[in-house]
């Protein structure tokens, strides 16, 4: 890939729904196995959209830091931690670079990544970074440290936002 100033990176909703830029619109691999998996979209029509890049390991884990850190981790699938990761790579290698979703947990977390996010519907424009706060609801257990179950009684963790 050549040095280009703006770049989208796209999810499975916002590629469907055909949200995208003249040019520089990337994805990644899972994203392109789900869109196969739901819709019938010609290969080739699809490789015309979008190309295809690599996430490496190092983003992943920083993007899965801050998912856990802001409390969306849990709700995220791993494509779309493969979607964050791409897009904030393509960052931290100089690219102005925006997240197109219409999942809010994957553009909260990108809002704290510091990329540019794009809700691809415009159902609710009022779109605000949200931390979440995980909780037990039988022990009373208040701990965001990215545990989907409770450490103390073994309940399933529940979240509600807080203010930042
Ligand atoms: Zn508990």
């Amino acid at each position: 890939m050549m040095k280009k100033s703006h770049v989208l990176v796209l999810d499975t909703p916002a590629i469907i729904k055909g949200y995208l830029q003249p040019t520089f619109n990337y994805t990644t691999q899972l994203v392109i196995n789900e869109i196969n998996r739901i819709a019938d979209f010609d290969p080739s029509y699809l490789m015309a959209l979008v190309e295809v890049l690599e996430f490496d390991k190092d983003s992943f884990n920083q993007v899965k830091k801050v998912a856990i850190d802001s409390g969306d981790f849990w709700v995220l699938s791993y494509t779309d931690l493969s979607v964050l990761a791409l897009a904030n790579q393509l960052k931290q290698q100089g690219f102005f670079t925006s997240v197109a979703s219409d999942d809010y947990a994957l553009l909260n977390v990108a809002n704290f990544l510091g990329l540019n996010a794009l809700m691809v519907t415009n159902k609710k424009p009022d779109f605000r970074l949200i931390k979440w706060r995980w909780y037990c609801p039988v022990c009373g257990y208040k701990k965001t440290l990215g545990l989907k179950v409770c450490p103390e009684c073994g309940s399933p963790l529940k979240r509600s936002p807080c203010k930042l």
